[in-house]
């Protein structure tokens, strides 16, 4: 572990999500000085916390996997997840709920699997068994190898290109599942992963299909006390290696002297200079608002209007008087429509149907609410903003179409037990977190729009400006984000000693 000497070399990271905070453990641990600045008042970005009338809701992930990337964080500072964090294994991963009633449940547990395969389609059972084997390929190229690595220049792109034709990344993740499973139902249970990240399963490439073997490697887990808890846990690790966490420090411009990164001004005018400046902020957002057009030759408004970004979410957290133990700790919830629902997500049309991720956290941890009472998420994807759809005035009819939806499927009597609810839509992700179009994961990861092709982890367009989190490489969720901060231990030079 490198020395931080007081005047040293100083790093300062543009939001606190965990791409940013990862990112800040990782230049402190290298000998930065570093400083986080982050816009709203408490850090965590999606991952931040509302607490309501004696209930914790987490607002955004809850799937909790490859805790091996959490641990790595960790032991860069001499120190034990587990001394931190008390993440419990969640079982099974998802109970998948066919619009028809019937029930998948999804675990880790290769018989349970195989014994839910065979219920539903027992000529499906060898398929599964080479679709896990593939899946395990792929993740062991896509994640393993590549995972954590910049995709700097194009050859860099062109040296994977035979890796990708053997693992048919060209398929998308849908395609890919339809090649080894024939059941209508189990091509969805196997293929919804991407949805976790943003991604349509019918144009993702299939590289995604590694989280099946992800997953079931190393589990799905969620910490007691909440998400929350590992947002506040890498907090401790900053604060250990003398960082500072600035809220309501509202970036309005990265201060670029020729082609150099060197500091950022607050919307109040303060200037903070730097060595060296990551941003965890929207990568679009980034280039789009927080770098003059003059700064940008690749990342240009043009190629930012053009590009895709990922579908929206509609998230209504809401706290029950009475507990539900029937429900499972996350249960999907499809509806009547697969391929033609996403195909309106993804068309920027708000359907009238929709398929649900509920989240029930007092499954796993009964502190998150008051004695006796349950707390729930419930996230429905929807378009972006780019669909136009007038979330001032939809927000309260949508959210009441879903909790009838809900009092008509696994939570009866729900209309009466309501206790508090709020609900976060596509304009409050643009407004708060500035999220580009209100896209809840930035660009879509297709693949025209991965690795080389996404924003690099070292900006081509500007010297000393970095970029970690879901908008740049390898992409979106806990796992990618960590990943993206891996990048920097390779692009970001030493701190030079003063
Ligand atoms: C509802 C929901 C559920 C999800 N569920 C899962 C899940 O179960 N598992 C999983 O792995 N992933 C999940 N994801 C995805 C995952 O949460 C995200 O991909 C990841 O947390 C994003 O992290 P990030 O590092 O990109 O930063 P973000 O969380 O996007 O944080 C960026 C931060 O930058 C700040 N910022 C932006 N602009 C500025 C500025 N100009 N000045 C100062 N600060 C600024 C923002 O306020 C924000 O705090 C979910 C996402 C959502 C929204």
């Amino acid at each position: 572990m490198a020395g931080r000497a007081e005047d040293g070399a100083r790093a300062v990271v543009i939001g606190s999500g965990f791409g940013g905070l990862a990112a800040a453990v990782r230049l402190g641990v290298r000998g930065y000085r570093v400083t986080i600045l982050e816009r709203l008042d408490q850090p965590g970005g999606r991952a931040r916390v509302f607490e309501q009338d004696g209930f914790t809701f987490d607002a955004g992930p809850t799937v909790i996997t490859a805790p091996f990337l959490f641990e790595e964080l960790w032991e860069l500072c001499g120190r034990r997840l587990e001394d931190y964090v008390d993440l419990r294994p969640v079982d099974p991963f998802y109970r998948i709920r066919f619009d028809d009633g019937d029930v998948f449940n999804y675990s880790g547990d290769p018989e349970s699997m195989r014994q839910e395969i065979r219920r539903f389609s027992p000529e499906d059972e060898a398929g599964y068994a080479r679709f896990l084997a593939m899946s395990e390929r792929i993740f062991n190229t896509g994640f393993t190898r590549l995972g954590h690595v910049p995709f700097d220049s194009v050859w860099d792109m062109v040296r994977i290109v035979p890796d990708m034709i053997l693992l048919q990344s060209h398929l998308t993740v849908y395609g890919l599942v339809a090649k080894f499973i024939k059941h209508p139902k189990l091509r969805q249970v196997l293929s919804f992963h991407p949805l976790l990240v943003g991604g349509n399963p019918f144009a993702t490439t299939s590289i995604y299909t590694l989280i099946a073997y992800l997953e079931r490697e190393w589990g799905v887990h969620f910490p007691i006390g909440g998400t929350g808890a590992l947002v506040h846990g890498l907090m401790d690790l900053i604060d250990g290696l003398g960082g500072e966490l600035r809220l309501n420090a509202d970036v309005a411009e990265i201060l670029v002297v020729n082609g150099k990164a060197r500091g950022v001004r607050l919307q109040d005018g303060e200037m903070i200079p730097a060595d060296v400046v990551v941003s965890n902020a929207d990568s679009a957002w980034t280039y789009r608002h927080l770098l003059a057009s003059g700064a940008r030759q690749r990342w240009t408004d043009r190629k930012l209007e053009k590009s895709r970004y990922s579908m929206g979410l509609f998230v209504w957290y809401f706290g029950t008087k009475r507990q539900y133990p029937d429900v499972a700790h996350h249960s999907i919830l499809l509806g009547p429509r697969y391929k033609g629902l996403l195909d309106d997500i993804f068309g920027a049309r708000l359907a009238t149907d929709f398929s649900l991720y509920l989240h029930r956290p007092t499954a796993t941890d009964p502190n998150l609410a008051p004695e006796g009472m349950d707390g729930f998420y419930v996230l429905s994807p929807v378009p972006n903003l780019e669909s136009g759809v007038n979330w001032e005035t939809k927000a309260e009819p949508y959210r009441e179409a879903i909790e009838s939806y809900l009092a008509d499927t696994v939570m009866p009597g729900l209309h009466d037990e309501i206790i508090t609810s709020r609900v976060m839509t596509p304009l409050q992700f643009q407004d708060e977190l500035l999220a580009f179009r209100g896209a809840a994961f930035s660009f879509e990861p297709i693949l025209r729009q991965s690795a080389w092709f996404r924003p690099h982890n070292r900006s081509e367009d500007v010297e000393g400006l970095y970029l970690v989190g879901a908008g740049t490489h390898p992409g979106a969720g806990v796992p990618g984000v960590l990943s993206s901060a891996r990048v920097l231990d390779s692009v970001v030079p030493d701190p030079e000693p003063r």
